[in-house]
């Protein structure tokens, strides 16, 4: 087992390390990422309904030898079905296509507008019938978390947002942690993109390392959860060797001075999707 889970403000415990996957397709291809994951000791998958590749996911679970019990499966609800009973529907129908009986963690994906407080009310009834170990939003900023908590009979547990060197967010990141929200990175190589970075190039040749661990080693040592995806076999083993270096504090620094808030996807103060 690959080490280091983060225990979540209601003591379910998290793996730091995910498999993501974003645009991985259905069928055979995200079959074999996540069978892939699971031999290299990942126990944590990160999914949407919005990927159309739950039953994929499923599939691999059901017919690798780790138990279900021993892997952390999060899905998200999507934007069209957010609402109260859309999302109890929409819950449903992921269970069903992942062919298992609960979740570990459900997100919403986007904060939508005049609707968000609705859906929330929907994954803490799901939370409360033990339906679901975990629930969490992604992509919420702090007013948006501040709104969704005003009323709310169960905090957020996690938010997953955009992060990495070029946009790391310290004011969201340190109400996330007065408020025992555990933060999880989506983009943690930039979406493929960190790899012509120089500085990135320097410093991961003097550790021996990829860039790839670099920036995922980053994120461990600030206590951020990660999901970096990949469908080859030799990169998602490479993900995963993070746990046998510490990157000296000077790097640490380093890259935590490269923020310039670079989003390099949607804002979510204004999407529309
Ligand atoms: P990522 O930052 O993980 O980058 C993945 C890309 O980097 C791969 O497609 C590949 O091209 C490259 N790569 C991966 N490992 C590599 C390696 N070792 N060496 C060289 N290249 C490598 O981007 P992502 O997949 O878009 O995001 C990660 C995950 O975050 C997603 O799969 C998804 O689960 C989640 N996500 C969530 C949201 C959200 O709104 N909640 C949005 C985007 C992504």
């Amino acid at each position: 087992t690959i080490d280091g889970a983060v225990t979540l403000a209601n003591g379910v415990h998290m793996p730091y390390l995910g498999l993501g996957v974003y645009k991985t397709k259905n069928g055979q291809e995200v079959r074999d990422a996540v069978t892939y994951a699971l031999d290299a000791g990942y126990r944590h998958i990160d999914t949407a309904a919005a990927y159309y590749n739950e039953e994929g996911v499923g599939a691999a679970i059901a017919s690798h030898p780790v138990a279900r019990k021993d892997i952390f499966i999060t899905t998200k609800v999507w934007n069209s079905d957010q609402g109260y009973d859309t999302t109890i529907r929409a819950f449903h129908d992921s269970l069903q296509r992942l062919g298992t009986d609960y979740l570990d963690l459900y997100l919403q994906h986007w904060p939508v507008k005049g609707k968000y407080k609705e859906t929330w009310r929907a994954m803490e009834t799901l939370y409360q019938e033990g339906k679901v170990r975990a629930i969490g939003v992604s992509n919420f900023l702090q007013f948006q978390l501040e709104d969704l908590m005003g009323n709310a009979r169960v905090a957020p547990m996690v938010d997953q947002v955009e992060f990495h060197p070029f946009l790391q967010q310290p004011d969201l990141v340190a109400f996330a942690k007065a408020n025992q929200i555990q933060f999880e990175s989506w983009f943690p190589l930039m979406h493929g993109r960190a790899f012509g970075v120089e500085i990135f190039t320097r410093i991961a040749a003097k550790h021996q390392i990829t860039i790839a661990q670099l920036l995922l080693r980053w994120n461990l040592q600030r206590g951020i959860v990660i999901i970096p995806k990949s469908v080859r076999q030799a990169r998602i083993i490479e993900n995963a060797q993070l746990f046998d270096f510490v990157l000296p504090q000077e790097d640490m620094e380093i890259l935590n001075s490269l923020d310039e808030g670079a989003r390099m996807g949607p804002d979510p103060a204004n999407f529309n999707f």
